[in-house]
């Protein structure tokens, strides 16, 4: 008999979130597969479950999650959990899942506090249609892919954001958005716990002065109703070259900014300097 996986959320900071079925499910299980196992410890101690650690994380992924299905196949049970939060959420779980399915292993899901759905709940905008857009991303290329892609996006957006890279992504919120009114949500559930709506400029002075602890930002969806998913012909140029500075031909570049913005290539490649 195959064993389950199962995904654990664990709490986002308040340890009394911790779910009956999650504690079970952590008791029950022959092992845990975290993120960090350190952190993973401690939590078990506070509850005083004693379980197997295996750690599991972005660089050891393929291996462990061969290892991972490997138990699971030979009848033992598996709960991955993440540092907090709902693993697969900006945190590691895809791969392995990806890899249950493969292996026809039943997977189940034992659902528990998640920051954005948290943060988005408690921002007052609309919450009928939203994007989770997660962490952008370091790198500048791909950074500016993802906000344009996001120019003309009519649903609440949400994203993470570490403290020491607020400003700098509220900076660029404010190139691509313009300043609108967003909700900043900090600390959700521990003893500083604050949720903040003001305009990007706003933000940007008051998180100059300092900018301590973890950040879920809200933006709203542009209110221009011409705007849903459309872009101009500046956009479309601008991928492309930002595709041809990164080694592709000017072809090549402007039929994939073409793919993406539904502008004709010929226009694009033409203005490609
Ligand atoms: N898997 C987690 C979840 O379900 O929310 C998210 C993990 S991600 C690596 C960590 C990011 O989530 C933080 O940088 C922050 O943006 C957000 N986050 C996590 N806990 C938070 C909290 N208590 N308050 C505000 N944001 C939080």
């Amino acid at each position: 008999m195959k064993g389950k996986l199962y995904i654990v959320g664990t709490p986002i900071g308040n340890l009394e979130d911790i779910t009956l079925r999650a504690l079970k499910t952590l008791q029950n299980v022959d092992f845990i597969a975290a993120e960090d196992t350190r952190v993973t410890a401690k939590l078990l101690n506070h509850f005083n479950i004693k379980k197997p650690l295996i750690s599991y994380f972005e660089h050891n992924k393929k291996e462990k999650g061969i290892l991972i299905c490997k138990k699971i196949q030979s009848g033992e049970n598996c709960a991955l959990v993440s540092d907090a939060g709902m693993p697969l959420i900006s945190d590691p779980g895809e791969t392995l899942v990806k890899q249950c399915y493969e292996l026809d292993i039943d997977v189940k899901i034992v659902p528990g506090p998640n920051a954005a759905i948290s943060a988005l709940c408690l921002s007052g905008m609309p919450t009928g249609r939203f994007t989770f857009e997660g962490f952008l991303s370091k790198n500048k290329k791909s950074r500016m892919e993802h906000l344009n892609s996001l120019k003309n996006e009519y649903r609440t957006m949400v994203f993470y954001e570490a403290p020491h890279k607020i400003i700098s992504t509220l900076k660029d919120f404010y190139d691509f958005f313009g300043d609108r009114q967003i909700s900043i949500a900090r600390e959700l559930t521990k003893i500083h716990e604050e949720v903040r709506t003001m305009s990007v400029s706003q933000a940007i002075e008051h998180y100059s002065q300092g900018a301590k602890g973890e950040f879920v930002i809200i933006v709203p969806g542009t209110t221009n109703p011409d705007a849903k998913n459309k872009y101009t012909l500046d956009d479309a140029i601008k991928f492309a070259v930002s595709y041809v500075k990164s080694g592709e031909t000017r072809s090549a570049a402007a039929k994939k900014a073409g793919k993406i913005t539904g502008i004709v290539k010929s226009e694009i490649y033409k203005n490609i300097t």
